[in-house]
């Protein structure tokens, strides 16, 4: 699971985590990369607030009242503006490696040529719906149910994700994830998700809000407007039945939050169980169009979503599906067709879901498009630039000290029973934690990337990435592999793997400072690796041992006793109401609610550890530990529009910005350092704070 809010909206189909697409001011992003203060932002608070009343607002109130969300950007904050500066330092990257004539075929060379395609506007113009013809040509042709199965499994890709980046959403009708198996976790197993959706979860087409049905007209019109431009006749009555289908389609599909729950998802269906369990679809021309009749089982993420879909193409015209078939691919690669088809879908994908009103500077949509293609091939050069050995060797000791306090938290639980507790130490011991960047890199010799020609690249980046999780299947697995890259201003847990990641982006400040008091270093990029670790234990972590496997290695009454914990935690998630008509569901997030306290707590025991018995130094009238949680709650300094903290609300598993800043209420230690007193309004009794770990 990762850290930070990100949206699972890839420009593309393809198998890396989407690039924060969001960011600071230019002048912001300058402050950050001048680091000229280190410690806490004083400027940043707002001293008029009391601590106990809106922690949130006391920690960043001042930046909020100042900073105006650009206009080409949903969101703003600490995140983004570092995701501001890689993506800058990254763009450069990039442009050097174009000035370098580097030899065809080397990664310098699919660099220079991928983010030259994509900004070569002229070519794309000129070349106009000529690329998709006969792919649209194929769709046309098809003629029934045999050839209309081939076509779906043709267009299936390794665009999910379910525990690594979190991504549940694909627009095709299934989504393909090759991970080590849930039970049997030394090799590659598939497991296949829900999709078929354009909006960004059922929600969108079920929920009866004034403000879901605008969109839902509003996206009908838009379908509309994608098919005029590709020349299809008889527009507004096709977009109507495209809508009606995803609309079925959303019917069939079970929610976000009971997605997250592995347990739900452990269901292994043999390739041959398909036609019994899910009659409607021709499973093995489906696989076969996916290239996957070879493979002998699978494990099936929503059971019950892949009944209602395969039903769905049995009873749907085919008709419908084809032009369902024909929409979602030109909505794939609009941003890379000719203007009007890219304009209509930012004004409708951008400026309506997330209500920025101006698109992001096509140079940055370049770069994230050649992070999402070649984004180790980039993060080879980024990390020898920008991590140095001595900043590495840093943030290694900092993980050590944390996981150490980890490790006396879990002996000094007095509720977990011995053997659980042996296996969490196990599981802290064979944790694999990566540093910066990866040990290996990835090879992209198979992916041809030619200098005028952005949509053959991005469709077949979006293959070679398929291809290479394809033939990985039944292979031993590689427990070191990274699922980010290191120009990610992001970190991550694998818990198949036994893994973290912390990439080379964000050790940096205002995270990781190596010149920042150390009470600040472990409020801030400390209280993220707690978090990470404490993935590997959480609600869906203790679910897996220290092999990776899927196995309880708890026992019925840690279980109970960690389920009634976090039952709370969910239920004081529950009463924060980002809108009136709007609560944060706190199942939905409780898995990230859980990483929060329970990181910020190993984050400040580590930070105790690390004074030995001294008392830290003031600075700018803070005490040690008050810096530590304004360092915290600077984490989370951000603005969104309304539109895209909506569909956080409804999509993300990480509560908003301001309550994982305030989640620090539940923390005695934060109590003491300011003074909280009844009464104010995010204080908590001793007994209803929530302790976990
Ligand atoms: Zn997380």
């Amino acid at each position: 699971m990762k850290f930070s809010v990100s949206f699972s909206r890839c420009v593309l189909a393809c198998a890396e985590a989407c690039a924060l697409i969001l960011g600071l001011l230019p002048s912001q992003a300058q402050d950050i990369e001048k680091h000229e203060s280190h410690g806490i932002a004083v400027a940043n608070m707002d001293g008029a607030v009391k601590p106990g009343d809106d922690f949130y607002q006391y920690a960043n109130g001042a930046w909020i009242k100042r900073t105006e969300i650009p206009p080409d950007r949903s969101r703003i904050g600490v995140f983004t503006g570092l995701a501001d500066l890689s993506d800058k330092r990254t763009a450069a990257l990039i442009e050097e490696a174009a000035k370098a004539d580097a030899p065809a075929g080397s990664n310098t060379r699919k660099i220079a040529d991928l983010y030259n395609s994509y900004m070569d506007e002229a070519t794309i113009e000129a070349k106009g719906l000529a690329p998709l013809r006969s792919q649209l040509e194929a769709i046309a042709a098809i003629h029934d149910q045999r050839a209309l199965a081939r076509a779906l499994g043709e267009s299936l890709r390794a665009d999910v994700d379910a525990l690594n980046n979190t991504n549940f959403h694909t627009a095709n009708l299934f989504g393909l994830w090759v991970a080590p198996g849930f039970n049997e976790s030394e090799h590659y197993a598939a497991y296949l998700l829900q999709g078929g959706l354009q909006l960004p979860d059922r929600e969108y087409y079920l929920a009866d809000t004034e403000r879901m049905r605008q969109i839902r007209t509003q996206y009908q019109a838009h379908i509309s407007a994608m098919l005029k431009l590709a020349g299809f006749t008889d527009t507004d009555a096709r977009a109507t039945h495209i809508v009606e289908l995803e609309h079925a389609i959303a019917e069939k599909h079970i929610s976000l939050a009971d997605s997250e729950d592995i347990r739900k998802a452990n269901n292994t269906w043999k390739q041959s169980d398909f036609a019994a369990n899910a009659p409607g679809l021709d499973w093995a021309e489906y696989f076969r169009g996916a290239g996957l009749s070879q493979q002998a089982s699978f494990i099936v993420w929503q059971p019950s979503a892949f009944t209602g879909e395969a039903a769905l193409v049995a009873s749907t015209p085919l008709d419908t599906w084809k032009d369902w078939l024909a929409y979602h691919l030109i909505e794939a690669y609009a941003a890379v067709l000719p203007k009007a088809f890219a304009d209509e879908r930012y004004a409708f994908f951008g400026k309506t879901l997330t209500g920025a009103p101006q698109q992001r500077p096509r140079w940055q949509r370049g770069v994230t498009v050649t992070n999402q293609l070649l984004g180790n091939a980039v993060g080879r050069i980024y990390a020898q630039k920008y991590f140095s050995p001595e900043a590495k060797a840093q943030a290694e000791a900092l993980v050590a000290n944390i996981i150490a306090a980890f490790r006396k938290r879990i002996d000094a639980l007095p509720w977990m029973d011995p053997a659980t507790k042996a296996e969490a130490q196990a599981k802290l011991t064979t944790l694999y934690v990566g540093i910066g960047y990866p040990e290996t890199w990835r090879d992209y010799s198979a992916y041809e990337v030619k200098a005028d020609d952005i949509f053959g690249n991005m469709w077949r980046g979006s293959l070679f990435n398929y291809h290479r999780s394809v033939e990985r299947l039944g292979a031993p697995v590689d427990r070191k592999e990274w699922s980010m890259t290191p120009q990610t201003v992001n970190a991550v847990n694998l818990p198949l793997q036994n893994a973290l990641n912390f990439p080379a982006a964000i050790l940096q400040p205002p995270f990781f400072d190596p010149l920042a008091p150390s009470a600040v270093n472990y409020g801030a990029i400390g209280s993220v690796i707690g978090h990470e670790i404490s993935h590997t234990f959480d609600t869906e972590g203790s679910a897996f041992d220290s092999k990776g496997r899927v196995r309880n290695w708890w026992t019925p009454a840690d279980l109970a006793h960690f389920d009634a914990a976090t039952a709370r935690l969910a239920a004081q998630y529950d009463t924060y109401k980002p809108f009136p008509d709007l609560s944060v569901n706190g199942k939905q997030t409780l898995a990230e609610n859980i990483a929060d306290v329970a990181g910020i707590s190993a984050a400040y025991d580590g930070y105790c550890a690390s004074l030995v018995g001294k008392t830290a130094p003031v600075q700018d009238g803070f005490t040690g530990d008050q810096q530590f949680f304004i360092a915290f709650g600077q984490n989370w300094g951000s603005k969104t529009r309304d539109a895209a903290l909506r569909q956080q609300v409804l999509t993300d598993p990480h509560a908003p910005a301001q309550y994982r800043a305030d989640t620090a209420r539940n923390i005695d230690a934060w109590y003491t350092a300011f003074a909280v007193q009844p009464g104010e309004k995010l204080y908590l009794a001793p007994s209803d704070r929530v302790r976990i770990w």
